[in-house]
């Protein structure tokens, strides 16, 4: 016995399996408070939530609107001390505003849930309360998930096993204006690694949109046309105009429901052509299949981080490009939404640095690149 011990000692054997021990330790230690949860215990969740409008830095100009605040409902979900963060924005456009999200959370009962771990249970829940009100869902899917991210202990991105050095850089909006103000908010743009331009009017207002930030950078151009290009002849011409000019890949050139015309010019374009408007959730995505090079995942159409991550396995099964993208919103949603960054190949990530009242502090764009931290859940601090 006695040289059997030595043998292991010698071997270093006791020393590993006295490593492989320790983390049922520390999870017993640190997991007390989880595992009661687990158990059964009467904790209950308590959902909370208040309206806060975002006042944008400038006037944001897309081809069909223009607007100086966002309206955004918070949320929070607390649990045995822990407390989770979310966040619903709602550009206009989309149908959704804080009267209509806080009546939808109003709905929601989390005291029917054992435990915030029920991640499937309650957001399949919270889906099938009613058929739309995606970003309000989304509140709560953010919410819920910053909650048991932090009661593991651990960010998603983590969780998930992504590998954080393969976030993309994110792209920086330059916003439709006159050639005087693009001029300067190309100047401003100057960290970022991709500028990406909303085009979608006229061919002249489009041409000059490029050509003025052409006169100020060679940084690299995403574009996207939010369906403002009606004809499928005149959206491949302009998309081979744009590949002349550094412009990487095409967001949404046409109407969502020109599929037909979308598959064609994305049979004969140069460059990646990505479904926004057309994505809105997971089971979009195989109709798309063959129309679009890739889909854009924004937290806020998909209902949440789960659907977006459920989203990237199927896009990627599919052989389908990702990118992930957000509404003018805080670091809350933003710093959820990086969460999937490192299985995409575009980011546009921009929504909290296009805002001037801040509620938290999450993700970092560090030379460019969307940076991921160690922060549990999604990695806010609340300001
Ligand atoms: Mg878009």
């Amino acid at each position: 016995m006695t040289n059997r011990r030595e043998f292991l000692k010698t071997a270093g054997l006791l020393t590993a399996a006295a490593t492989i021990l320790n983390p049922f330790e520390l999870f017993a230690q640190r997991g007390e408070r989880a595992l009661k949860g687990i158990k059964g215990s009467n904790k209950t969740m308590v959902l909370t939530y208040r309206p806060f409008e975002a006042q944008l830095r400038h006037v944001f100009t897309i081809s069909n609107s223009s607007r100086t605040t966002t309206p955004i409902v918070l949320t929070e979900i607390a649990w045995d001390g822990y407390v989770g963060y979310g966040e619903a924005s709602m550009p206009p456009y989309l149908g959704e505003t804080q009267a209509s999200v806080i009546d939808f959370l109003k709905k929601i009962d989390l005291s029917r849930f054992n435990s915030p771990f029920e991640i499937q249970d309650i957001l399949t829940y919270v889906d099938a309360l009613a058929i739309n009100n995606t970003a309000a869902k989304a509140a709560v899917d953010i919410a819920l998930h910053d909650l048991v991210g932090k009661i593991i202990g651990q960010p998603w991105w983590k969780i998930w096993g992504f590998n954080p050095s393969t976030t993309p850089n994110t792209s920086f909006t330059v916003g439709l204006d006159t050639e005087e103000v693009v001029k300067e908010k190309t100047r401003e743009a100057s960290p970022y690694k991709v500028i990406k331009v909303k085009l979608g009017r006229d061919e002249a207002t489009d041409k000059m949109m490029i050509n003025t930030i052409r006169s100020v950078t060679d940084t690299v151009i995403c574009v996207d046309a939010n369906q403002g290009w009606k004809d499928k002849h005149y959206a491949l011409e302009m998309i081979n105009w744009l590949n002349e000019k550094n412009v990487n890949m095409i967001e949404q050139p046409m109407p969502k429901l020109m599929l037909d015309e979308t598959a064609w010019v994305t049979e004969n374009s140069p460059l990646p052509i990505i479904a926004d408007e057309a994505c809105q959730r997971l089971t979009d995505i195989p109709k798309l299949k063959g129309a679009y090079n890739g889909i854009n995942i924004k937290l806020m159409k998909c209902t949440g981080m789960r659907e977006a991550r459920d989203m990237v396995t199927l896009a990627k099964s599919l052989h389908m490009k990702i990118m992930v993208g957000c509404m003018t919103e805080t670091s809350c949603a933003i710093s959820a939404a990086a969460q999937i960054a490192p299985e995409t190949e575009w980011a546009d990530l921009d929504g909290n640095l296009l805002i001037a009242n801040d509620v938290f502090k999450g993700m970092l764009i560090v030379d460019g690149k969307v940076t991921l931290s160690d922060l549990p859940g999604i990695g806010v601090v609340k300001l």
